[in-house]
């Protein structure tokens, strides 16, 4: 046992890096201990030229940012205009059908969900964004839907967008009765917040007797990061304070009173984007769009072309790595344990 609160080799080359004193415990399992895989800094938005580290815990193996920044300071590191309502032009349009086009691939897991359960209830989108899950799922006719954010502009360009109830707040807080969810979705939350467990307890809260939760998140146990270690978009220094594994949500949820029936490891809308986005970060869309590179439309229209033809490119790869269950984001259907 090294001393606590002592971050302690470095994937078994402790000569390599230095030890470095890790203030924080493991969120999972409370441990101080922790090695050091590498350093990085926000490569993706460029909001800090602070360095972090990324650790991971000597005991359960979850690997998370170090030191975890103060919620004050985390708040900077989501750009102005994270979340906005799409504009009118030709670029915007074509982008929007695309999102539209590769979210379909969410709603067919949740409808699957909310089918096979036939729980009575609203289905709640967490982490609601800018809307655009929510406005499909009213298109295809689904009642007594809402969302969730934590980020006034997120809950104002949602409502906005979709129509339908928003709040902007945090889900533990959030006004609505014990049992009245059918569904509680969270595409990409878990892995921002301090405590998630937190979240999920809410949600077993919120959810009726035969609910589902829906959870997707980046897979760090994924053949991207083993190729691409701190270059691998899913890790989001400094805005991703947790990676996940598969293995690890899984603990999680199960330590929270859910268990797992269904589990989806690939994404049409994530895996092979993301992986463009670690290769080329400064084409990435939403990267240009929060660095306010200036572009003329055909600037935007070619940048465009040319990361959705890298995308298209990754298709082969992203496909086997989820085919062999190490997918670069994972998707699980729960429901709570009796
Ligand atoms: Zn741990």
């Amino acid at each position: 046992m090294g001393k606590p609160g002592v971050l302690v080799g470095n994937l078994g080359k402790a000569d390599a890096t230095p030890s470095v004193e890790v203030r924080g415990i493991c969120p999972a399992c409370s441990s101080a201990e922790a090695s050091l895989l590498f350093s990085a800094t926000d490569r993706l938005y460029a909001t800090t030229d602070k360095i972090f580290q990324i650790v991971e815990c000597r005991q359960c193996r979850l690997i998370r940012l170090h030191p975890q920044p103060r919620p004050g300071e985390l708040r900077d590191y989501y750009p102005p205009a994270y979340w906005f309502v799409p504009g009118t032009t030709v670029a915007d349009r074509l982008e929007q059908w695309f999102r539209r086009l590769v979210l379909r691939d969410h709603l067919r897991f949740v409808e699957r969900a909310l089918n096979e359960s036939e729980a009575p209830g609203m289905v709640l989108d967490v982490g609601c964004g800018d809307g655009l899950f929510l406005e499909m799922l009213a298109e295809r006719g689904r009642p007594n839907i809402a969302g969730l954010d934590f980020s006034l502009d997120a809950a104002t360009a949602a409502w906005t967008r979709a129509g339908v109830p928003v709040v902007c707040g945090t889900l533990s807080r959030a006004p609505f009765a014990p049992g009245s969810c059918a569904a509680v979705t969270m595409f990409h939350v878990l892995q921002h917040l301090y405590q998630p467990a937190g979240y999920l307890d809410a949600a077993r809260q919120l959810l009726a007797p035969e609910g589902r939760l829906i959870v997707q998140v980046p897979n760090v146990a994924c053949w991207q990061f083993l190729l691409l270690g701190e270059h691998w978009n899913g890790i989001d220094v400094p805005r991703h304070l947790i990676d996940f594994r598969l293995a690890d949500l899984e603990a999680l949820l199960d330590n929270c009173g859910f268990e797992v029936l269904r589990r989806k490891h690939f994404s049409q809308r994530d895996n092979p984007a993301g992986m463009a986005s670690s290769l080329a970060p400064r084409l990435d869309p939403m990267a240009r769009r929060l660095l306010h590179a200036a572009e003329t439309t055909g600037a935007r229209l070619w940048k465009d072309a040319i990361f959705l033809a890298l995308a298209a490119a990754s298709l082969p790869f992203t496909w086997l790595e989820a085919a062999c269950r190490a997918g670069s984001t994972v998707m699980v259907e729960a429901r709570k344990k009796s």
